[in-house]
């Protein structure tokens, strides 16, 4: 069974970046919904034995083409919300620590650096989709945009998100509107960087 993450703040606690409908609306229903379709398509695929991340870096060991593309869909679904959902915090940790804050150096010269990149990749994806900051187990870094659901699990490069910008209209448009932009300079402002941190240091021993 894949279990939806539960909030860790009030719905209303990422306000005025992020309002309480729209996580009531993302969170309560469409990763709701991922998640319920994730579980239903794991099961008819035989795959429900498996972590969330096997089943994404293995996709094309799904032989049934309506049901890779299923799960393709809501496996993706469901994790990259349950990353988006965890990261966030009403009193962020503004800047990575440790590991991570010497890896965002490395790969990207500074932190202001790395979150300029990944607002072009989120601002710059056509249509609906994500941005990701992805680490392979050895830690160096890769910003990324990728569409509809797909994660960089499924890219057979090795790399597992950290990060995960959600840049789908759902995310955004009651508050937003068309402003994807203003949105992207919002997810800063509560996207927690000792989680993202933590996450990092789980991923890279
Ligand atoms: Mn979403």
């Amino acid at each position: 069974m894949y279990e939806q993450i539960k909030l860790s703040y009030a719905t209303d606690a990422l306000e005025p970046y992020i309002d309480k409908v729209t996580v009531e609306t993302h969170h309560g229903k469409h990763h709701a919904t991922y998640t319920t379709n994730f579980n239903d398509l794991a099961q008819k695929a035989g795959v429900a034995d498996k972590s969330a991340e096997e089943v994404l870096a293995n996709l094309d060991k799904i032989s049934d083409e309506t049901l890779r593309k299923g799960i393709r869909n809501q496996g993706g679904g469901y994790y990259n919300h349950n990353l988006y959902f965890e990261m966030f915090s009403p009193n962020a940790v503004k800047a990575p620590t440790g590991k991570l804050a010497a890896a965002i150096d490395k790969k990207f010269g500074s932190l202001d650096a790395c979150k300029e990149e990944l607002s072009k990749l989120a601002a710059a994806q056509f249509g609906s989709g994500w941005a990701f900051l992805s680490t392979d187990k050895a830690g160096n870094l890769t910003a990324s945009n990728s569409l509809n659901q797909d994660n960089p699990l499924s890219e057979g490069k090795g790399l597992i998100p950290i990060l995960a910008l959600d840049v789908w209209e759902h995310a955004y448009y009651l508050k937003y509107k068309n402003l994807r932009p203003d949105y992207i300079k919002a997810f800063w402002e509560i996207l927690d960087w000792g989680k993202v941190s933590a996450r990092y240091d789980e991923v890279v021993k």
